[in-house]
């Protein structure tokens, strides 16, 4: 399955999601794991990502006054980055340092002249500044393992996202814990609608906001739009307490959706096709109008039916919990 997002590890007294600025890294907070201590990593996303970690984890060391790692996972690679307060933030990448033209969007772009023994060497003074201890055996084989076993079809298949939790193992957590329980399910009703990905009214507004910035359409945004924004942001933001009351939420998202059903009672549907660069191209709205309504129920079926009583973000199986590759390395 791929995966695009990121891991992100730092140690709070509050819980990561409500921490300032952490939109800067993401707002579609998935699973948030306590790692003891203080301790905890969360995996997020945000919209049209990857965001510019090196910027944004200088600007939250900062501000949260913590140390700070965070990797975005695109896919079948992922950018490093660590921060402390005071001092320059690093960047690194894996599986492969050195390649500097993986093809895959970085941000900011991954730079030449990379080498395993600087990722190493960054990762461990970081961690003796956040105060951990590291598995350096650990560290070392997590790092060069998907490189050195690309060719060879021994041992376990390790995809990028469990090459960065093999890392933030190494780091001293040795047994990653099961994500900590949402208070309320934001793939479910009421919230589906605004929060499903692609298809859900939030990701359609700033969609369509993007569009008219780039066409330099002047036509005002339908009124529902800045609020699906906004209520999507709130929902993962109270995901673990802490946030908007459930009922306000919940009534800001039956205002929503009954906003968005009269502006589409009221409004033709878009045209099918839109001019770019002089030729008609299929009009990706236009799909979203017909085929979002049945997408977003099947979502909301998929998860009546077969959703966790407690959800935390993880489903079938979760590859993540647990001792790892190699529990037996310290
Ligand atoms: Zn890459």
């Amino acid at each position: 399955m791929s995966y695009f997002g990121t891991v992100l590890l730092t140690r709070s007294d509050t819980a990561m999601t409500r921490l300032p600025r952490i939109e800067a890294i993401g707002f579609r907070h998935r699973r948030l794991r306590d790692l003891g201590d203080g301790w905890q990593v969360l995996e997020t996303s945000g919209w049209n990502d990857p965001p510019d970690l090196e910027q944004a984890v200088t600007e939250v060391a900062a501000l949260w006054k913590a140390s700070v790692f965070a990797a975005y996972v695109a896919d079948c690679c992922a950018q490093l980055h660590g921060a402390v307060p005071d001092a320059a933030t690093w960047s690194g990448h894996l599986d492969d340092p050195a390649d500097a033209d993986c093809g895959m969007l970085h941000r900011p772009p991954v730079r030449a002249g990379g080498t395993f023994e600087a990722l190493e060497a960054q990762i461990i003074n970081w961690a003796a500044a956040a105060g951990l201890t590291p598995s350096v055996p650990r560290l070392d084989h997590a790092l060069h393992y998907r490189l050195q076993r690309r060719d060879s079809d021994d041992g376990p298949y390790l995809s990028a996202d469990q090459q960065i939790f093999e890392v933030v193992r190494a780091l001293g957590f040795p047994v990653l814990p099961e994500p900590r329980a949402y208070e309320f399910d934001p793939d479910d009703e009421p919230f589906a609608e605004v929060t499903a990905y692609m298809w859900g009214l939030a990701s359609r507004a700033r969609s369509a906001a993007a569009f008219r910035a780039h066409t330099g359409e002047t036509e005002q945004p339908a009124a529902w739009e800045a609020e699906a924004i906004m209520l999507e942001m709130d929902v993962y933001a109270a995901l673990y307490g802490g946030g908007r009351p459930l009922a306000e939420l919940a009534a800001q998202a039956a205002w929503v959706s009954a906003a968005h059903d009269a502006a589409r009672r009221n409004t033709p549907p878009p045209p099918q096709e839109v001019m770019v660069q002089g030729r008609p191209v299929t009009n990706m709205h236009r799909i979203m109008h017909d085929h979002g309504p049945r997408q977003i129920a099947d979502q909301v079926t998929f998860v009546q039916n077969h959703g966790k009583e407690m959800p935390n973000g993880s489903f079938f199986s979760d590859r993540i919990t647990g001792p790892g590759l190699w529990p037996d390395l310290i």
